[in-house]
């Protein structure tokens, strides 16, 4: 099996601001695995989408993959070999996202090889898939109000809403304005911006104004106490974004959450995310998939999962202003799993050709 793999630079729609930084642009990584047999040559596509905040960025993708040709650790590997694979990564520290591309890259061999969606190879309902939030980042209110008609524009009814900056109350306000229950179903990110006592007050706040969840609220600097606090008074449900990377990340998030948030650049891919959905359910969590800025080639990879959770937030494409790749497809919230074989990924320049 032979490794290449090239940047692709993507610039967001709206400059998009969270809790603890701003973006104009991002960075991905395209992986090409090809793999030979019997005379057939199978190409498997995968995206890294690697994350500063979780210690990545794609020269260590790339670096990453330099590696894994220089030392040969795909070279004897059939796309159906996921555990010597996932053996060897487990040899080979963090690089979540770059991992993940191999990942899914594999899954996508696997579906061409057999002609088949990877969907279907795990014997999934692809109508059970929930719909996907829309994302509406921290600005200035004016820019708020902009997105918010943005989004009620393209039909999207379910929104998430970023919080963690001064002036939550009233950005969140004007959004609920503008979006009004029960029509507009909104959840919030908090990205671990808050103390215990403001979360609480916000939580309720939340609440009365039927927020679905909160993401992550608070502060990763938080003690124990304060995360079992946060449970016993919270009238909302809490997902654990930041706090939940891996399968052994599970135990504590029941513990102190009542959903979880996957995301490939923390799993390190759909085999991870598989493990860790049920792993959950015998936790008694819910479920979302999610992600960050990128094209729709990983989006359509993790949303091969959809039927197995119960929430989505994979508009990382939608908040592109360019899309490389054509996926799975939305008519407003909802969308539909390709039915082509794989991931069922193609290159834009060939949809058009
Ligand atoms: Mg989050």
């Amino acid at each position: 099996m032979k490794l290449q793999a090239h940047p692709l630079d993507i610039p967001y729609e709206f400059t998009f601001t969270i809790s603890r930084h701003s973006h104009t642009h991002t960075t991905t990584v395209i992986v090409e695995l090809t793999y030979e047999e019997n005379g057939h040559t199978y190409v498997g596509l995968g995206e890294a989408v690697p994350s500063e905040f979780y210690g990545e960025n794609a020269a260590s993708v790339l670096a990453f993959y330099e590696r894994l040709e220089r030392e040969h650790v795909l070279a004897d590997l059939t796309p159906f070999d996921l555990q010597k694979l996932l053996e060897r990564f487990s040899a080979l520290e963090g690089n979540m996202a770059a991992k993940s591309g191999i990942d899914m890259a594999f899954y996508d061999l696997q579906g061409k090889m057999l002609n088949v969606p990877v969907w279907k190879l795990w014997g999934l309902d692809p109508q059970k898939a929930p719909k996907s939030s829309y994302t509406i980042g921290i600005a200035d209110l004016d820019t708020v109000k902009h997105k918010t008609e943005v989004a009620l524009s393209r039909g999207y009814d379910v929104l998430k809403v970023k919080l963690g900056s001064p002036n939550d109350v009233s950005l969140f306000e004007t959004i609920r304005r503008m979006a009004p229950h029960p029509q507009i179903t909104m959840r919030v990110d908090a990205n671990a911006a808050w103390n215990v006592k403001d979360a609480i007050d916000i939580c309720q706040l939340l609440h009365e104004n039927h927020v679905e969840f909160v993401e992550e609220p608070l502060k990763l600097t938080c003690t124990e106490e304060d995360y079992a606090e946060l449970k016993t008074n919270s009238p909302i449900p809490l997902m654990a974004d930041e706090s939940c990377h891996t399968l052994r990340d599970i135990p504590r998030c029941a513990q102190y959450f009542h959903s979880i948030n996957l995301k490939h650049t923390k799993t390190g891919g759909l085999s991870e995310a598989l493990r860790m959905i049920h792993a959950a359910r015998a936790h008694n969590l819910n479920i979302m998939l999610g992600g960050f800025g990128e094209s729709s080639l990983s989006i359509t990879a993790f949303a091969q999962l959809s039927p197995l959770v119960d929430y989505c937030d994979l508009d990382g494409a939608l908040l592109m202003a360019e899309d490389a790749y054509e996926g799975i497809l939305f008519n407003g919230s909802r969308f539909t799993l390709p039915n082509r074989p794989g991931l069922g990924v193609l290159p834009r320049s060939k949809v058009n050709a």
